[in-house]
């Protein structure tokens, strides 16, 4: 840890909308270079803390160190260093793709080369389509490209594949892998666990405002102690189970009529839970089992699912 550079350090960040507090005393730090997550559900509190560190919301205690500067102090500094997508990026719709990053690029003293962004957006032969041609995927690249044209050396991306078709999202997780590649610290927020998985080398997991676990992905779930999960419902009524008692199970969830066992023992959970089921007349009805993910560290933490249904 002592080794790493911390390009962010967060500290004590809270945010009240009047007497709702959506973000209640976030500490964390980012190292240089890599990609961070801030996953979990909607309402979490992800976005009010990304906004905080980006200069769009006051925070009202605490701060960060942004690139080496204060949010609070130095915030013109902040921007200088950093580029930033959200959800709500507007783009002028009737220009082309080259024309609005020359002119977001007129904005500022150092410029990166804006054919070459293209490129690297994956924007080459949309380059003079109006912008309200553009799928949903190119918006998403060319919003992503309009928050580089500075060449910042931090990236913030809210949610930037909400709302994309599977080979969308695979592009623009390509597209974050080559920043990272190229040196760039990259925060982003997202609830979708697999895209957390597959990019981030931190996640820090976010409920009702507060941080609940910090680490990287594969720690995250070998904290859990359990290698499986095994899913199923019972056909009859069944408050009487109790299923703590079952063989290798380390921990029981439960999300509405869906019982989730963790186990470090497939084989012997499972014999042991038909074994119960038999004895006690009930039928096991929906039985699933699977490698335990990062939504089951959710789950098991809160109760609750990352996205609900
Ligand atoms: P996330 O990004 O994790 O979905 P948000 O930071 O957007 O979470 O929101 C956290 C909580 O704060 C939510 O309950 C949301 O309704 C509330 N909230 C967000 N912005 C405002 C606002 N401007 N005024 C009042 N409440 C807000």
């Amino acid at each position: 840890m002592g080794s790493q550079e911390e390009i962010i350090q967060v500290i004590n960040l809270v945010k009240t909308y009047g007497n709702f507090t959506a973000v209640k005393g976030v500490e964390f730090q980012v190292h240089k270079g890599e990609v961070f997550g801030l996953l979990g559900p909607n309402g979490a509190g992800k976005t009010t803390t990304l906004e905080m560190l980006v200069g769009l919301r006051k925070p009202d205690q605490g701060t960060a160190i942004v690139g080496g500067f204060d949010i609070t102090k130095e915030l013109k500094k902040v921007k200088e260093v950093i580029g930033v997508q959200l959800q709500s990026t507007s783009l002028f719709e009737l220009l082309s793709v080259e024309e609005i990053l020359h002119l977001y690029a007129s904005f500022y003293p150092n410029q990166v080369s804006i054919p070459t962004l293209i490129e690297e957006m994956l924007l080459g032969d949309k380059r003079k389509s109006r912008i309200k041609s553009l799928s949903g995927g190119q918006k998403q690249r060319l919003a992503i490209a309009l928050a580089l044209v500075h060449d910042p050396w931090i990236i913030f991306l809210d949610e930037p594949t909400t709302g994309l078709d599977p080979q969308a999202r695979r592009t623009l997780w390509d597209i974050i892998l080559l920043l990272k590649k190229k040196g760039k610290t990259i925060v982003l927020t997202t609830h979708y666990m697999d895209e957390a998985h597959v990019l981030c080398d931190r996640i820090a997991i976010m409920n009702q405002g507060e941080l609940i676990a910090l680490d990287t992905p594969s720690q995250l779930v070998k904290n859990l102690q359990s290698d499986s999960a095994v899913e199923f419902r019972f056909e009859n009524e069944s408050s009487e189970v109790e299923l703590h008692e079952i063989e290798g199970v380390t921990k029981v969830g439960n999300q509405k009529d869906v019982f989730v066992l963790y186990t470090d023992d497939l084989q012997l959970t499972l014999t042991s839970l038909i074994e119960m089921a038999s004895d006690q007349q009930l039928k096991l009805t929906d039985l699933q089992t699977r490698t335990a993910t990062l939504e089951d560290v959710f789950l098991h933490m809160t109760g609750r699912r990352l996205r609900e249904g």
